[in-house]
């Protein structure tokens, strides 16, 4: 059960210092509240945090270096050869190849659906609107952006923020899932629909199935809404923070586990 100080200490930790009015008025906790009371103890990170830059830019694309991406042995290099990527309609439009972002030993990996235009010009994932959101949700249960890995099912922008097609989705897939073996992630969050249609084959509304743990390919997922439904529904604030508490509690008995 989500306290009430929780929520209001999260929502503010949001900025959305408005949202506690339409969920019944109290007043919001001080700042900073949320991270002491939820986080405790800064967490412990199962290996060194180590951010992976994005890799190379769209401009250098073009001379991408051959090989087989789903080959490369690690993050960098299936980041560099996949940079000239045309298996999809979607490299026509794209400036850069968004592969992603992030710590390559995260246990935590976000997906979401595809690069938008702030993203699609500096050739990272979750860099605009959306993206803030996600950065100031993280906090609040002890992670930062980059301890974690963000990545999407589509890697190249779909023309005006269109939902990915199956087709763009199929092509980039194997991608995202050898990404995903190279990571060895405890834990998959789906940020919105199209990351859990495309990912686990549901075409049901994700508030039917956000926040409960489901698996994929062995591995832990929890789908919840993604940070732009958030930005547009602050309401569903309430939802999202009950998943990223069920979040940290897994990621808290992960740790506690392998301490023994
Ligand atoms: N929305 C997404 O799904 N992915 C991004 O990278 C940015 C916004």
């Amino acid at each position: 059960m989500v306290s009430r100080r929780d929520l209001l200490a999260y929502l503010d930790d949001f900025g959305w210092r408005d949202v506690d009015a339409r969920i019944g008025g109290a007043r919001p906790a001080p700042a900073g509240s949320a991270a002491r009371g939820l986080s405790g103890a800064a967490r412990e990170p199962r290996r060194a945090p180590r951010t992976e830059a994005a890799p190379p830019r769209a401009r250098e694309a073009r001379e991408a270096p051959a090989g087989d991406p789903l080959a490369a042995a690690d993050l960098a290099a299936m980041g560099s050869a996949l940079a000239g990527c045309r298996r999809c309609r979607l490299c026509q439009g794209r400036t850069q190849v968004v592969f992603g972002v992030g710590n390559p030993r995260a246990r935590v990996v976000f997906v979401g659906e595809g690069p938008g235009a702030e993203e699609d010009r500096r050739g990272e994932p979750f860099v605009g609107n959306a993206g803030q959101l996600l950065n100031a949700m993280l906090p609040s249960i002890g992670l930062r952006r980059q301890d974690v890995y963000i990545a999407n099912i589509v890697k190249c922008r779909p023309p005006g923020n269109r939902d990915p097609q199956p087709d763009e989705a199929a092509a980039c897939m194997p991608f995202l899932k050898r990404q995903i073996e190279l990571i060895d992630p405890e834990v998959i969050v789906l940020l919105g629909r199209i990351a859990a249609r495309y990912l686990l084959g549901t075409s049901a509304p994700i508030s039917s199935y956000r926040g409960r743990w489901t698996t994929w390919q062995g591995r832990d997922v929890l789908p919840t809404y993604h940070p732009a439904y958030l930005l547009r529904s602050p309401l569903g604030k309430r939802d999202s923070w009950a998943d990223f508490k069920k979040l940290k509690q897994r990621l808290d008995a992960a740790g506690a586990a392998k301490r023994g």
